[in-house]
Formats: structure tokens, C-alpha cells, sequence
């Protein structure tokens, strides 16, 4: 396999983004389609806490079925991850582009990934978007590939996950108890709560896994 360089898209004193884009840009394959979003750690991997070490990654059940479905029918698959270890100090690019490489390596050749977007953000404002919730990851996977955000679905495991969709646009998601953050759903079914009048439009199932979700139903 050609080993995908990372591309950086913004660099600042608090922070960068990068993308390694496994289908190549100008691709117009996508372009109107609906994507499937997945965040990393707790939901394509398991969350072993600021995860630096390619040894250490361990696929979670369902993605690579789900993602080589994807992959069948057309749905572009986009994953989007903050990775505020680098700006904790807790580990670098270099480690975090091991890990990557290692990750699209192990999901085989049936089940690829379109492109991987991280950010390396510690303080949400900071980021100006990037960092999830903000939606920075999922508008620009927008403009490079053309996708369709409304029609677009994102898997996730934490609170911040599921605002980043909703905060671009997206009308559905999906929440997976595979992460090890325990108390998240109750977080976003609060957060849904919350402000259920002003969200109508936005609707977030409750899997356990991504073992449970099948692609064609949602797009
Ligand atoms: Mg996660």
C-alpha cells in the first residue's frame, strides 16, 4: 500500500489540522453524495486514552463491516478525531501519523477510508472550530470532496461528537456505548433535552455498537 502523507490545512500557536487523504483531491466521485462520518478513539478503535502507540490499536467490532458497506453502496468515509494529546504534549504528529497508518492498514483493503481529518486542539476556543463540537472537520470534508452535509450521518461516542454534527448541519447521528466514557449518554440525552424545541430537525439513535447500525438504512 502507498503510504498517504499527511496534508496540513492550519497551523497556530495553539494548534494544527491535518488530513491524510486516502482518495486523492480533485476526485468528483463524491460530489452531492451523503457521507458517513466516524470519530476515532471509542468508535472505529478502542479509546485506550490519548492513543500514540500503532501496537496498541485494536478495532472495535462492526466497523470494518460497516465501513466496507459504505464503500459498497457509494458512502464516502470520512473520519474526524481530536487529538489534544499533541498539544498536552502527551505524544506528536509523528505518532499520531504511525497510528494512522497502522489504522488504515488493519481495515484491509475491502474497507477504506476516504479521508482522515484530526485536530490537535486543547481549548475549544482556541480552535476556532476545529476541535469537535466545533463542525470545522465536517465543512471541509465538504468543500474538498463536495459531499452532502443534511443527507450525511455521523457515528460517535461522545457529547461533543454528536454537537459537531449538528453544528454542521447534519440531521442524524448516532451514539455507541463502545467508547469508555460512561456517563456521555446520559450527557446527550440531556443535551437533547435541553434543547429539543430549537432541534426538531436533528434525531440521534442509541446503538451499542456500531454492530448495530447498517449503512443503507440511513442514506
Ligand atoms: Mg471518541
Amino acid at each position: 500500500m502507498t503510504k498517504t502523507e499527511p496534508e496540513l490545512l492550519v497551523s497556530n500557536p495553539a494548534g494544527q489540522v491535518y488530513v491524510h487523504r486516502l482518495v486523492p483531491l480533485p476526485s468528483q466521485t463524491y460530489v452531492g453524495r451523503p457521507a458517513l462520518f466516524l470519530d476515532r478513539d471509542g468508535v472505529v478503535n478502542y479509546d485506550s486514552h490519548y492513543v500514540s502507540d500503532p501496537a496498541s490499536i485494536r478495532l472495535l467490532d462492526g466497523v470494518v463491516s460497516v465501513v466496507t458497506r459504505c464503500n459498497d453502496i457509494g458512502i464516502p468515509v470520512f473520519v474526524v478525531t481530536n487529538q489534544s494529546g499533541i498539544s498536552r504534549g502527551f505524544y506528536d504528529w509523528s505518532d499520531y501519523d504511525r497510528v494512522t497508518h497502522r489504522l488504515v492498514s488493519i481495515m484491509g483493503p475491502l474497507s477504506k477510508f476516504t479521508a482522515i481529518y484530526a485536530n490537535s486542539y486543547h481549548h475549544e476556543q482556541a480552535s476556532q472550530g476545529w476541535r469537535k463540537p466545533g463542525p470545522n472537520m465536517l465543512l471541509q470534508s465538504s468543500i474538498d470532496y463536495g459531499v452532502d452535509l443534511a443527507s450525511s450521518f455521523l457515528v460517535g461516542d461522545r457529547l461533543s461528537d454528536i454537537q459537531a454534527a449538528y453544528n454542521a448541519g447534519l440531521l442524524q447521528a448516532a451514539h455507541v456505548l463502545s467508547g469508555s466514557h460512561s456517563t456521555e449518554r446520559a450527557n446527550i440525552k440531556s443535551w437533547l433535552a435541553q434543547t429539543a424545541e430549537n432541534q426538531s430537525r436533528f434525531s440521534c439513535l442509541m446503538l451499542n455498537t456500531l454492530q448495530h447500525f447498517d449503512p443503507p438504512c440511513y442514506f
